[in-house]
């Protein structure tokens, strides 16, 4: 593949997606391709599309394109609007503003609430926008529900207070590309019209997939919407969906892996799921504190429990530090976006990760600081370990 040297022991991918694919999904996709239009086919894609629901917590269809997560931001959007038509969204960080980017190109009027990448949607704002609108001219709200530049999650179930408290009918769309999977969400409890997913994030498959969960309310929407629909389009994939089928050939081999990663996240439980991305965010977050470090996310109420973004302090550069630790440790950290660049690096610690494989990467972060020059203090492992500890119910023994 390249020319450096083989690096024993396993690539340490802690980028917050893609995530690192578990063996039992790569073995469950080495199957021989079925015919997608069999009745072998029809049945085990039902099943499939039957279990998928489950995790975004609807009763609704889930409709999946061969794409990544952007993919799935185009089919919201061009299935539920029209030209000319207003929509609201917040600036939480880079993918807030590739999505809002996006929403202008297609025509879309945006409303693009600003911020300063330290927080989550404030709902506050939001509310205040739907408010001021009493002729109804805001036809959807978009936000991101793991902004995964900044590392700051936001609370769609306040969103969706706003909206019903003035009865405003305005769809709510949520980006859970690196949320699903990772922590708590409800498609259908939290009134939520259009919820997009992609495969290569909590849901630790390969990338390649894109997911769109719909409401009743974003169903009928699309029967009126006019913005042109080619490949997105919902109506084309729900009819053959229906029993099992595709309006073009599916990609079978990521539904094989697509239904391994679905049993295992039935197995442990989602609830376990999350609370086991939550203890790895606190561990995470101990040992920034411990180092002396600043999280990029400014305020506790939005801390993400899939990825921590964190701070260099001035005059030091981020990129720099990771190509150290890749060097030296073979761990891949997430980069700076945009307004970031450089100022950021970013601890992801979704998927299927646990304990020992965050520890061994706070390991390869305090060590990589070091190197780099870095100002901070130690013992940044050690408090990710005294936090596991404490979650499994151990108390620190005493110095004798
Ligand atoms: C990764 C990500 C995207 C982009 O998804 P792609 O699969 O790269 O197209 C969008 N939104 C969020 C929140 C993401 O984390």
């Amino acid at each position: 593949m390249s020319n450096t040297p083989y690096h024993a022991g396993r690539h340490f991918l802690q980028i917050p997606g893609p995530t690192p694919v578990p063996s039992r999904i790569e073995q469950a996709m080495i199957r021989p391709i079925m015919d997608h239009r069999s009745a072998e086919f029809a049945e085990f894609s039902s099943r499939l599309l039957q279990s998928l629901k489950g995790v975004f917590k609807t009763e609704n269809p889930v409709i999946m394109f061969p794409a990544s997560g952007t993919g799935a931001w185009e089919a919201a959007l061009t299935n539920t609007l029209s030209p000319g038509d207003k929509i609201v969204m917040f600036e939480t960080g880079q993918f807030s503003m590739l999505w809002q980017v996006m929403a202008k190109r297609l025509g879309l009027d945006v409303d693009y609430i600003e911020s300063d990448w330290r927080i989550g949607v404030d709902a506050q704002a939001i509310a205040r926008r739907i408010e001021a609108d009493k002729a109804h001219e805001i036809k959807a709200v978009a936000v991101v529900h793991n902004e995964t530049a900044t590392g700051c999650c936001s609370p769609v179930d306040e969103v969706r207070k706003a909206l019903d408290a003035s009865g405003h009918p305005a769809l709510l769309m949520v980006d859970t590309i690196s949320s699903l999977g990772c922590v708590d969400y409800r498609h259908d409890e939290w009134g939520v019209d259009v919820t997009v997913c992609g495969s290569q994030k909590g849901l630790m498959l390969p990338p390649g997939l894109s997911f769109t969960a719909v409401s009743d309310k974003a169903l009928e929407a699309s029967k009126s919407a006019k913005l042109p629909r080619g490949f997105f389009s919902w109506e084309d994939m729900l009819g053959p969906n229906a029993n099992g089928f595709y309006p073009y050939t599916p990609a079978i081999t990521l539904m094989y892996g697509l239904e391994e990663a679905i049993k295992m996240l039935n197995e442990e439980g989602l609830e376990n799921v999350f609370a086991r991305h939550a203890k790895l965010a606190r561990g995470t977050r101990a040992a920034v504190a411990a180092w002396g470090l600043e999280n990029q996310c400014s305020d506790a109420r939005y801390y993400s429990n899939a990825v921590t973004s964190i701070r260099m302090p001035e005059g030091h550069s981020a990129d720099r530090f990771r190509k150290i630790v890749l060097e030296n440790f073979n761990m891949s950290l997430g980069a700076g976006l945009t307004k970031v660049a450089d100022k950021v690096f970013r601890i992801g610690h979704l998927g299927d990760t646990n304990e020992l494989t965050i520890i061994g990467a706070l390991g390869g972060v305090e060590m990589g600081l070091e190197l780099a020059g870095v100002p901070h203090n130690k013992g940044g492992v050690q408090a990710a370990m005294a936090e596991f500890a404490k979650s499994i119910g151990v108390e620190p023994a005493k110095a004798a």
